[in-house]
């Protein structure tokens, strides 16, 4: 791994974002699209501050499930609540009714998502690309936005990047900018993606270790990764999602080592 990019937590720098996590209901969720079951009545339970890794084959409905929390993708049944609040809905008379769109928005802010591809703006520098929600949302001054987004990318190790364009910056510092812009609006939940599959091997390291950093910083994390050592050394809790549904979950320990369903034990002794 490269050398450590990251400012030791006690010298972090002031406003650069400390997370208070909450807790994750998906309760029930099933999801089709054109007839095919992608998610079958999905339970799951996410502690505030808990690190849940989420594993499966490719197609078991990882992302799908991943994108119901922050209502990229809505439910067909079932609920999804952050907070104790739903995201994309209210109840009314007993059921759940879609919330208007700039509800939606408000709601979704308490959910991060980093994507596999970055998805930085390309015409915006790294302090831009991590100031503009902020600012947009009119949380911070433009001064203010600025200057906090300086501290973020000091906190991922990019101090001295921030007029840098994402053209300008490797594969690995465009994903930490990413994790910066993510964590720019203080959110409660943070959700990853496959965040280094797109990622040459060397960079994988650097990445990781950013977001072994926020796991420890009490935000609730729900990350579907392939790097399974990196899922064993950081999550409190692994699930194993099969053909849309979860198979088992346990510790890292437990799943990787002592996994109990045949599909589990088949799929970890691909993937080890
Ligand atoms: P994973 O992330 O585990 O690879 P996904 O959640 O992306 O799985 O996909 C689960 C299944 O749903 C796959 O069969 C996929 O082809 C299908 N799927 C995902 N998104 C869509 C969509 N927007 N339209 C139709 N099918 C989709
Ligand atoms: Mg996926």
């Amino acid at each position: 791994m490269s050398a450590p990019v990251l400012q030791p937590r006690s010298s972090a720098p002031a406003g650069a974002g400390r997370g208070t996590g909450a807790e994750v209901v998906i309760d029930a969720v099933s999801k089709s699209y054109s007839g095919t079951q992608v998610l079958n009545d999905v339970s799951l339970t996410v502690a505030a501050g808990e690190v849940v890794t989420l594993i499966g084959p490719s197609g078991s409905g990882k992302s799908t499930l991943l994108r119901t929390v922050n209502h990229l993708e809505t439910v067909d049944s079932g609920s999804v609540t952050v907070g104790g609040e739903y995201i994309g809905y209210a109840l009314r008379g007993g059921a759940l009714h879609e919330l208007p769109e700039r509800e939606v928005l408000r709601r979704r802010t308490k959910v991060g998502l980093v994507f596999q591809h970055f998805n930085l703006f390309p015409h915006l520098t790294a302090v831009e690309n991590i100031a503009i929600a902020p600012v947009s949302l009119k949380r911070l001054s433009q001064a203010e936005a600025t200057e906090r987004a300086r501290a973020l990318l000091a906190r991922v190790g990019l101090e001295g990047h921030g007029d840098k364009f994402p053209r300008q910056l490797s594969g690995g510092q465009q994903q930490r900018v990413a994790i910066a812009r993510a964590l720019a609006l203080e959110p409660e939940v943070l959700l990853f993606d496959e965040p280094t599959s797109a990622l040459d091997p060397e960079l994988v390291g650097e990445v990781l270790e950013v977001i072994r950093e926020v796991a420890g910083d009490g935000t609730t994390l729900l990350i579907v990764t392939h790097e399974i050592g990196f899922a064993r050394e950081v999550s409190d809790r692994i699930v194993f999602l099969d053909g849309g549904e979860i198979v088992e979950q346990g510790t890292p320990e437990q799943i990787l080592s002592h996994p109990t369903q045949q599909r589990t034990r088949d799929f970890v002794s691909r993937v080890l």
